[in-house]
């Protein structure tokens, strides 16, 4: 095949001179003075799935989604939305827009007459002042997901009652919140307002919309600089939870829209960034336990943290444009969130976590958790906290939704890959594009053009950064200008028929993640150990459609890979025949087959609900070598993802974490800490053990490369006038040796004095980490104020 350099633009070279842009008529571009964004999301209902990705959505809509009121409780006529005496915050907003998106993605009737109950009790709510909703509460925060959810109701419907709703409500909010600011919940998610803001503004031009988005951004938590830091600010609320974290990612982004600032621009890309250095999972996101908590191999991720931080991802990729964020949002959407829901899509965990042996109910306080409900990893319609049972429904309809997007320029974008169609009319003549591909599954996509007339518009494709030796074809003809974390542009007049096709191969690498662990990822895929998974009803829901479930290990997990860090050689991929369902974890199209030897030693703790941490790499077993079989994430429940290697050098994560913390702690501040005047700490950020009393315990620093250290300072918390915090019992500082940790020698003395710094000196080490190993004394917790290794 030949060449084709002509007619092909790459996305940093200028494009072909164009006629005046003719943006689909689906796609509403931002109004000046917003910033024009480089892509704008298609109206709800104009892309479909098919394939696989419509196979997940019945799933969903014979699932959980479908029959959540017989599953979960409160959404039933009684629910504060639906104008009934019951539960009026985030729980029926939730459901509903998931609800809403599924109905219109899948144009299911029965799901749409299911929402329309909610629809019409909400438009009838609205007070003459503007309110909506329950009278019971006045929360800013679920209201933000309810407009959220009408607008998407309007882009499916253009049902006229819709905007004057929200312009109704918005003018209230505008007048109202000088006296009630947003608060709690609001203050830490109002980006999910400001978009809707613009989204209405976008569409009416009320001058008024773009004061109220000011002011939410006025009264909102301090995000830019948490995500540069992750130090909080004075008057911020939970910005260290995970959930808030990944909603508050459209703070930035939307406000970008508004002030073009550099500021805004830049900080989604530095949250992804530090919050990956700091607390990176390595299995595309970070800890959330509530709140965020490093790097442990068994900490896990909310389930509202995977789906709101998909969200955030879609509103960013259209006002940035930046092709990785896409790379990233698809490693989200095809690994976590079929991991942590079940492959009927009747059940979920409220935390998926990359090493998981088993999932079943615990005591309270047994998990290393924050937030620690005693179910987060049981499988269950209702896991956990009740928020994310309502939440997770629209993970997969959005990402249907934005797989799709305008350009500024008047063309259309593969955003995120999978199996879809998009139909849109450009400049009055219908367009439609079918996506026919396996993907993740498979390297190649097959797009099929088919415009109501010849019709030239450019067409983007997104190239992953992963994707080796990518290629493009139209018509059978290899185009030039492919470019890895790229968009590639072909600009074209467009015949029906027209056939466009893309490779992205990919290659097998490893991800190093804590204490020397590696993950296998190929592409979008990160790969799990296929455990056998021993199912047992503990409780039987909705006649035991939606049980919930225990998860026991079947078969062995404590594997060590025999693998070399970085482009492992000795990993055999193995392709079988796409099935219906590709999560199943015995029919699942791609697997890979890698050397492997048991480590008796690696077992379940904390009892035996969860695996311990991953030993340090590299490891040693007298074991025979076997060759294990790993599938995708996504395809388990039971899993293991972090290995230990058997090979090569210990490579370690820098970082700060800790046995245990309480939730509402700061971690790694007491690194940078001033001297404080006491124990008390007033005022201060601290980190406490809090609630383990009596336990032993420990800190660890993990530095960024071998450092010599000859004393460490610590400055215990105690709060004897009000708390049970207390300095402990006794303290050592140990190091880390290759791969053992050992006590430092001819230690001075180690001090617990109140109201003191303790020093302690000792034969000096080099070191890539320390830890501080403490014992509580009996009854009490305890923690640090300031720490310090010089
Ligand atoms: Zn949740």
């Amino acid at each position: 095949m030949k060449l084709v350099p002509v007619l092909i633009a790459s996305a940093t070279l200028p494009l072909p001179v164009l006629a005046q842009a003719v943006l689909p008529t689906e796609a509403v571009p931002n109004r000046a003075p917003l910033q024009q964004a480089p892509f704008v999301a298609l109206a709800l209902g104009s892309v479909d799935a098919t394939g696989w990705l419509e196979h997940q959505l019945r799933l969903q809509t014979n699932g959980l989604t479908g029959h959540a009121e017989e599953a979960i409780s409160e959404l039933g006529p009684d629910n504060g939305w639906r104008g009934g005496p019951g539960e009026g915050w985030e729980k029926g907003p939730y459901f509903l827009r998931g609800l809403v998106s599924l109905a219109y993605v899948t144009d299911d009737a029965k799901l749409k007459a299911q929402g329309q109950k909610w629809i019409e009790a909400i438009l009838a709510s609205q007070t003459p002042e503007g309110q909506i909703g329950p009278k019971s509460s006045n929360d800013w925060w679920p209201r933000m997901v309810i407009c959220w959810t009408l607008r998407d109701y309007y882009e499916a419907t253009k049902d006229e009652r819709v905007i004057p709703c929200l312009l109704k409500y918005c003018r209230y909010m505008l007048q109202k919140m000088p006296e009630q600011p947003l608060f709690e919940w609001a203050k830490a998610r109002s980006g999910d307002q400001i978009d809707t803001v613009h989204w209405l503004y976008n569409r009416t031009g009320e001058a008024f919309l773009l004061d109220l988005s000011a002011l939410l951004e006025k009264q909102a938590n301090r995000w830019n600089s948490f995500y540069r830091s992750l130090d909080g600010s004075p008057g911020d609320f939970r910005i260290v939870h995970g959930v808030n974290v990944s909603q508050g990612m459209k703070f930035p982004v939307t406000n970008y829209e508004r002030t073009g600032s550099t500021d805004d621009k830049t900080a989604f890309k530095d949250a992804w960034a530090t919050l990956r250095k700091k607390h990176g999972l390595s299995v595309g996101m970070w800890s959330g336990t509530e709140p965020l908590a490093g790097k442990s191999t068994t900490q896990g991720i909310e389930m509202c943290s995977i789906v709101e931080q998909m969200l955030s991802n879609e509103v960013a990729m259209e006002a940035l444009g930046d092709p990785e964020i896409a790379d990233w949002h698809e490693r989200i959407a095809f690994n976590l969130l079929p991991g942590g829901t079940t492959k009927e899509f009747k059940q979920f965990q409220y935390y998926t976590v990359p090493n998981c042996p088993v999932a079943r109910k615990n005591e309270k306080g047994t998990l290393p958790y924050a937030d620690d409900h005693g179910d987060d990893l049981l499988v269950s319609p209702h896991s956990g906290f009740h928020c994310c049972c309502y939440n997770l429904h629209m993970g997969w309809p959005k990402y249907v939704q934005h797989a799709w997007m305008a350009t500024q320029d008047g063309g259309l974008a593969a955003m995120a890959y999978g199996p879809t169609k998009v139909s849109v009319k450009i400049g009055g003549t219908p367009v439609t594009i079918e996506e026919e591909t396996d993907y993740p599954f498979s390297d190649v996509v097959r797009l099929t053009v088919r415009p109501g007339k010849d019709l030239a518009f450019p067409l983007k494709l997104r190239i992953p950064s992963w994707a080796v030796n990518a290629r493009v074809a139209v018509n059978g003809e290899f185009v030039s200008g492919v470019k890895q974390g790229e968009f590639l542009t072909i600009q074209r007049t467009w015949k029906a028929g027209d056939k466009v096709l893309a490779e992205f191969p990919a290659e097998i690498e490893t991800e190093n993640g804590f204490n020397g662990s590696a993950s296998l990822w190929r592409g979008p895929l990160v790969f799990s150990l296929r455990i056998k998974e021993q199912v047992e009803s503990v409780t039987k829901i909705a006649g035991g459609k939606f049980d919930e479930l225990e998860y026991r290990p079947g078969s062995a997990w404590n594997y060590a890979l025999d693998i070399e860090r970085g482009k492992p050689g000795n990993v055999k991929l193995t392709r079988g025949k796409m099935p219906e369902n590709p999560w199943l974890p015995e029919s699942t199209p791609v697997t890979l087959t890698v050397p492997a030897k048991r480590l008796p030693s690696w077992g379940l703790v904390r009892q035996e609900r969860m695996a311990d941490e991953v030993p340090l790499s590299p490891v040693k077993s007298e074991e025979p070598v076997e060759q294990v079989t790993l599938v995708p994430f996504g395809a388990q429940t039971l899993r293991i993802t972090a290995f230990p290697l058997l090979r090569g050098e210990a490579v370690l994560e820098p970082g700060f974490t800790a046995s245990h913390h309480h939730g509402g702690d700061a971690t790694d501040v007491i690194l940078r800490n001033p001297t404080p005047a006491s124990s008390r700490g007033e005022g201060m950020p601290r980190f406490t053990f809090w609630n383990h009393v009596g336990t032993a315990e420990w800190i660890q620093n993990t530095y960024e490369e071998v450092k010599e250290i000859s004393s460490v300072s610590v400055y215990w918390f105690d709060d004897s006038d009000s708390g049970r915090c207390r300095v402990p019992q006794s303290w050592q500082v140990t190091y880390l040796d290759g791969s053992e940790w050992k006590p430092v020698a001819n230690a001075s003395g180690y001090g617990v004095a109140k109201d003191a710094l303790n020093t302690v000196k000792f034969d000096a080490v080099k070191t890539r980490a320390i830890r501080v190993e403490v014992k509580l004394q009996p009854e009490f917790s305890g923690g640090l104020l300031q720490l310090k290794a010089e």
